[in-house]
């Protein structure tokens, strides 16, 4: 009935469908498994893609050649770059989504991807022999036959729910746990943990007051996520919300602490530090008297709303009474009540650097069954699992991104050498090449590498290399055109143009802080004319390479440093366990978790800088 295949995705969440697509892309014949065919791509919390960090990962993924920018910009109800107000290294790009959109994009998405085969069913197990996984089995007992296997369970490992004190097996509301893969996998020596997450509940719009909130209005000419022309930015938006809880709203969430999973032990697993639930943050903060609401519409046409920042556990009574006292909430109509679900995690460090598994040969693993949380975190670890599966497959060298390529580099290298104790999210403070990591020029940083994997397609790579040299040529024609002091009558808060003394090129006029490329357009129309031959995005390149040249030369010094450790290769046979001046704790980590490279030996926790210098002079350096 099934022939051979060559890469078989288990769960099509966010992290399965890229995997799904990307390895079918490359040319491997893949089969998606999954408990549910009308859930593909489920947004499980927030309908919303991006936002800080991982707005930049969106575009990384989309840069590559994966879908999850153009399936979330086909499906964007609202749109705001977020941090625009701070340097570039900031600006966050974030989609508001249409839920029921998103998961249909992404289904007929893969639909049109040739060589995806889907399935139906819980798969209960793994097929494994000698210690290389061959297939998996179906819960109703049926044995499919891979070359390689991609695990993207989610949320689903042993799930339960809690809604109070009432507590059931669940992989997320209304949709049934996953049973079997922990159990089997622990048997064959993998370490599992468990964690928490929680969502806030669904209320009917038409019962709410808007007038007593803030609107909150998408940007004025909103962008998109995708560098590609398959998708345009949306012409008409829906606004979100804000309000705010207030004591009141405190005091009835307080009235149900007695019966909250969170505070009576009967959640055990750690949650997301940075995602905290309602009654968390009332318990946390005791001393702030509101917190704010986003209001958030759940699509085009929906009358349901998401109310992000109100995420509880706590019993549906006690959540129905509460959210009721929040301004512009009084008549609430509740459609769905919030809920915490514990699940089954495998620490990361029990992965290489392509998410092939140490102990299991040809088994991957993506997304949140590695103790991420996000969307755009699942989605990228699934594109790359999916990437290196296919390349194993057609016995390629693997796919591998520094910290200094991409985000979706510092996010695989931190999982796999440092692991994660609570669900682990993006943040730009986790990369330490920020400013050349901008959601601005993944395509230039990336693209290329998608294209040469087969992945990113023939009308990107060309795009992508228009604008590089577009770039170019506009930085080399704001070197060489010059002003006049009398030319530049610019009248800006804090800038004094009287100290400009002699012609100057519009390169070092645009140093200036306070000067951008429009500021100077608008100094003669002659000029404006000839700068707006140049596409809007190699404007915004040449303005920021330009501006930040110096910072950004400085990161890439410490860049071409770093390289000289991360291209020194260590032996994957390598015997720590021999040497006997390494440390204790060194020698295990270094064992453990077998460093590809001596950049990468240096970051894991645990291994000190007397441990790295005696490995350095073992590898005859
Ligand atoms: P999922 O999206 O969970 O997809 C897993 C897929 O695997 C599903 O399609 C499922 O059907 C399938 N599957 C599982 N087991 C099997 C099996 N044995 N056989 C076949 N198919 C299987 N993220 C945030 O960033 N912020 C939040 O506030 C937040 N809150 C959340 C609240 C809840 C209640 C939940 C459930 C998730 C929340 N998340 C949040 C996390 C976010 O949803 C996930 O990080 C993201 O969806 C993970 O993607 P994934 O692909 O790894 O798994």
């Amino acid at each position: 009935m099934f022939p051979i295949y060559d890469v078989i995705v288990i769960g099509a969440g966010h992290a399965g469908c890229e995997a799904a697509h990307a390895a079918a892309k490359m040319g491997s014949k893949v089969l998606l498994c999954t408990m549910n065919m009308n859930t593909i791509a489920q947004m499980s919390c927030n309908p919303a893609m991006g936002g800080v960090a991982k707005g930049q990962i969106v575009r990384e993924i989309d840069a590559l050649g994966g879908m999850s920018g153009i399936v979330s910009d086909k499906s964007t109800i609202q749109f705001r770059m977020l941090n625009r107000s701070k340097g570039p290294a900031m600006w966050s790009p974030r989609a508001q989504n249409d839920r029921m959109r998103f998961a249909e994009e992404w289904r007929l998405a893969l639909e049109r991807t040739p060589n995806v085969d889907f399935w139906q069913e819980m798969i209960s197990g793994i097929v494994v022999k000698d210690n290389r996984v061959v297939g998996v089995r179906t819960n109703i007992g049926i044995e499919i036959l891979a070359k390689s296997v991609v695990l993207t369970n989610g949320t689903f490992l042993n799930g339960i729910i809690h809604i109070g004190e009432k507590q059931f097996g669940g992989g997320r509301t209304g949709e049934s746990a996953s049973k079997g893969i922990t159990e089997q996998l622990v048997g064959l020596g993998f370490e599992a943990g468990r964690m928490k997450t929680g969502t806030p509940p669904r209320v009917d719009g038409r019962s709410l007051d808007y007038t007593k909130m803030e609107i909150q209005h998408g940007d004025e000419n909103p962008e998109k996520f995708s560098y590609s022309d398959e998708t345009k930015p949306i012409k008409e938006q829906r606004p979100c919300w804000i309000t705010y809880t207030n004591t009141n709203v405190h005091k009835a969430l307080e009235k149900g602490f007695d019966r909250s999973p969170m505070f009576n032990g009967r959640i055990q697993g750690l949650g997301p530090r940075y995602c905290p639930s309602i009654e968390d943050k009332i318990n946390r903060f005791a001393e702030r008297e509101r917190h704010q609401i986003f209001v958030e519409p759940e699509g085009w046409d929906t009358v349901e709303i998401y109310v992000n920042g109100f995420s509880t556990s706590l019993p549906e009574d006690v959540q129905y009474d509460a959210i009721r006292k929040i301004e512009g909430f009084e008549q609430a109509k509740m459609f769905r009540p919030g809920y915490a679900i514990e699940y089954d995690f495998f620490p990361p460090t029990q992965l290489k650097a392509t998410l092939e598994t140490h102990l299991i040969e040809n088994l991957y693993f993506a997304g949140q069954i590695n103790g991420t949380t996000g969307y755009e975190e699942a989605a990228s670890q699934g594109l790359m699992a999916g990437i290196n599966a296919s390349l194993k497959t057609d016995e390629k060298d693997p796919f591998v991104l520094k910290r200094s390529e991409a985000y979706i580099g510092v996010l695989i290298d931190d999982l796999i050498n440092k692991g994660t104790e609570e669900p682990y999210r993006m943040f730009t403070s986790r990369a330490e090449f920020r400013l050349l990591l901008r959601q601005d020029n993944a395509d230039l940083r990336l693209t290329q590498l998608g294209h040469q994997i087969g992945l990113a397609d023939d009308v990107r790579m060309e795009k992508m290399l228009d604008k590089k040299a577009d770039t170019a040529r506009l930085i080399n024609d704001l070197k060489q055109k010059k002003l006049a002091p009398e030319e530049i009558n610019i009248s800006l808060e804090g800038l004094d143009t009287a100290t400009i003394k002699e012609k100057i090129t519009l390169e070092k006029l645009l140093k200036r802080p306070q000067i951008g490329l429009t500021q100077i357009m608008e100094l003669d129309a002659n000029l404006k004319q000839y700068l707006s031959k140049y596409s809007k995005d190699a404007l915004e390149q040449a303005e920021i390479l330009i501006k930040y040249d110096s910072y950004i030369e400085k990161e890439q010094q410490m860049v071409e440093k770093l390289n000289n450790m991360e291209n020194y290769k260590i032996p994957i046979e390598f015997d720590y366990l021999g040497i006997t001046a390494l440390s204790a704790e060194g020698k295990q980590k270094l064992n453990k978790i077998r460093p590809e490279t001596l950049g990468q030996a240096s970051r894991i926790s645990g291994v000190s800088p007397a441990d790295l210098s005696i490995l350095t002079v073992y590898l005859g350096r």
